[in-house]
């Protein structure tokens, strides 16, 4: 049977990615809903080819724009567009590739609908994770990982044992800093911080692997993914990003995921999900290896990852939502030009401590207070 795709994020990584593999297989696939930001002429050529039975741009003069081109396509526009597509339209299952903050009301609409969600949008699980993860309990909607080491852990987890699972280590590759000082890394450049060893990744996440910023917030997705206490979440550097991570059981077993570091595989996995569709692409070659090697996180040079275990310490969502939203300020401010590379982590760090943390709850709770801690930090850099 053909699965009808909602993508989301379609012109993005791993919206492309994810459009590759339904090149591969259009017997298998069928897109019904494409979303993106702003870039018209992609999706314009991307709605011919894919014939969507709907399209919606986040900017609203680029829906206009788009649907002028292809005036065969609805084309619904906003971030109320995206909602009412995700929550309104059939469709069998959505890849929610949309980065940032932005994906959270989509994604809910979604899983609130009753969709399985293919998810790479891991800010929707740091800021609202109690509330992603009941909506989909209640609607009995699955929500399939995508960020690699998190499939990797999915693929590791025998939901039958459960209760003998003991901790999941999370693999990191380390970024581009991996063995700097932290007096080095505040020297670092912009151009520097972009050059991932490993992963071809979106200018968001790439910047972030290279502060671990990728990393705490990928605890907080692991937490609700998998109902983990913090204490059962390890961040290890493997600077070959072979192993992608692994679950330890409470017999001594710990069992990996390994692969290439491409991202198609884990997506493919999602979309193929309860099956296993044919990937062609160099397979791994243990003999070729050299070595996989493991390292404690340097937390004195990337003092990120603590701002995550204080997260999940923390009552409720807000530390976490904080944490999101002045990440995505000062991260958009260094991409600009605005703020050096060396700045983003003391200043991060500085402002978390002074955030208030108020008791929040709702989607609209939570939308606001983003709002508040995004005006906040933007005051708090003088550009
Ligand atoms: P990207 O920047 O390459 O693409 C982002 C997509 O989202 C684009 O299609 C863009 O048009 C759309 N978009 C941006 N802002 C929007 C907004 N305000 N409203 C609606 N749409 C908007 O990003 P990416 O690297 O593909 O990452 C997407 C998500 O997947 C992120 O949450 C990221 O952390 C996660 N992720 C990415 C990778 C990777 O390899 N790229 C790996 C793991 C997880
Ligand atoms: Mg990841």
């Amino acid at each position: 049977m053909t699965k009808a795709l909602a993508i989301y994020g379609a012109t993005g990584s791993i919206g492309s990615s994810t459009l590759d593999l339904v090149r591969r297989q259009p017997e298998a696939y069928r897109v019904a809903i494409l979303t993106a930001h702003s870039a018209v002429e992609t999706m314009a050529a991307l709605g011919r080819e894919f014939a969507p039975d709907l399209m919606v741009m986040a900017d609203p003069a680029a829906a206009k724009a788009l649907q002028a081109e292809v005036p065969h396509i609805p084309v619904l526009a906003g971030p109320q567009g995206l909602i009412e597509a995700a929550g309104e339209q059939p469709y069998d299952l959505m890849v929610a590739a949309l980065v940032g903050f932005a994906g959270l009301a989509p994604t809910l609409a979604a899983l609130a609908a009753g969709r399985d969600v293919a998810l790479a949008n891991k800010e929707a699980l740091v800021c609202a994770g109690q509330l992603v993860m009941a909506t989909a309990a209640k609607s009995g909607a699955r929500i399939l990982p995508v960020d690699s080491e998190h499939n990797a852990i999915f693929q590791c987890w025998e939901g039958a044992q459960r209760a003998q699972i003991c901790s999941v280590q999370l693999t990191a590759s380390g970024g581009p800093f991996r063995g700097w000082s932290a007096a080095d890394i505040a020297q670092a450049s912009l151009d520097q911080a972009l050059q991932h060893p490993n992963w071809s990744m979106g200018p968001k996440v790439t910047l972030d692997s290279a502060t671990l910023v990728n990393k705490a917030l990928e605890m907080i997705e692991a937490r609700w993914l998998f109902d983990l206490s913090p204490e059962q979440l390890e961040v290890v550097v493997h600077p070959q990003s072979i192993v992608h991570s692994c679950v330890t059981y409470n017999d001594g077993s710990t069992l990996a995921q390994l692969g290439q570091p491409d991202m198609r595989t884990p997506i493919a996995y999602c979309l193929a999900y309860p099956d296993r569709a044919p990937l062609g692409g160099a397979r791994l070659c243990l003999t070729d290896l050299s070595a996989l090697t493991f390292e404690a996180p340097d937390e004195a040079a990337f003092p990120t990852l603590s701002l995550a275990r204080a997260a999940m310490a923390a009552q409720g969502p807000a530390t976490s939502v904080a944490l999101n939203a002045a990440n995505e300020v000062l991260n958009a401010l260094v991409r600009r030009g605005a703020l050096p590379f060396g700045a983003l982590m003391p200043h991060l760090v500085a402002l978390m401590d002074r955030f208030d943390r108020p008791k929040i709850e709702t989607l609209e709770d939570i939308v606001d207070w983003d709002q508040q801690v995004r005006a906040y930090t933007a005051a708090s850099v003088s550009v």
